[in-house]
């Protein structure tokens, strides 16, 4: 796929790629994340991050090593995580002069006009002064129906909101298996795929890891929403963020769900 006239990207990347094991935050990997997301921005794209880990980043500081099923204990790790998480963010990208906003969202910006209206001016307005948006549920006030349910949803219709030109989603594994690559030594990963079927899901398995939500088939929910408005969507290792130079160099990487 050409992405020359790729303008805006929306990069979601997930806990268990920004954090250690012991869920304290992967600095190195942050740190370059941070550096290649303001590269891009330097060389003309228009970035928004919608980055997970409030949770897992607030487990860490306050040294829990399994996340808690209590709605209102996760709402107060997240509230502990985000602070946390916005501090790094800033302190990084201020390294390289990038000038970072935090959005935090809840479902009602789809489902009610007057909110999305807001969050497209607020997003507009951000882009033209050349700001990253850093982009989370609101999780102190997200429950039950005002709920996405996981931040690759929440990325799609983040990229749908901003019209998007693609959206990119960075996580721990490199991309779509035809079966599962830790069980299966044959596995195959499909570069390309076009259009979602039953086939395609089946292949998605399940969950994720300890520390944040999601897997495959969260992923694969969130391309198609994306597609529904022609952005097509990348599945790509995360453990290694210059993976976002080598798509738009063209190589062959991840998974691309095409539109
Ligand atoms: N909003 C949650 C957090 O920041 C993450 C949800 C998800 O990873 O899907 O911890």
């Amino acid at each position: 796929m050409n992405l020359k006239n790729t303008n805006v990207i929306v990069v979601k990347v997930g806990t268990s790629t920004l954090t250690h094991e012991n869920g304290k935050m992967n600095l190195r990997l942050v740190e370059l994340l941070c550096r290649v997301l303001s590269d891009l921005q330097n060389s003309g794209k228009k970035i928004v991050l919608v980055s997970s880990g409030a949770v897992g980043v607030g487990m860490g500081k306050i040294g829990l090593e399994t996340r808690p099923r209590g709605t209102a204990k996760k709402q107060a790790l997240a509230a502990i995580g985000q602070c946390e998480l916005m501090f790094i963010y800033d302190k990084f990208f201020g390294e390289y002069n990038q000038n970072v906003a935090q959005v935090l969202l809840t479902a009602d910006v789809v489902s009610e006009a007057e909110r999305s209206h807001n969050v497209i001016n607020t997003f507009n307005e951000l882009l033209d002064m050349n700001i990253i948006p850093i982009v989370n549920e609101n999780d102190t006030v997200a429950v039950d129906e005002l709920n996405f349910g996981d931040n690759d949803t929440l990325s799609a219709i983040v990229a749908t909101l901003v019209g998007a030109d693609a959206l990119m989603i960075l996580t721990d594994i490199d991309g779509v298996y035809d079966s599962n690559p830790k069980t299966n030594p044959n596995a195959k990963r499909i570069p390309v795929i076009r259009g979602i079927n039953e086939e395609i899901r089946a292949m998605a398995g399940g969950a994720g890891s300890n520390r944040g939500t999601g897997g495959m088939a969260t992923k694969i929910r969130a391309a198609e929403i994306a597609a529904e408005k022609h952005i097509p969507t990348y599945i790509l290792a995360g453990d290694d963020p210059e993976n976002l130079y080598r798509v738009f160099d063209g190589q062959d990487i991840g998974t691309v769900f095409e539109v």
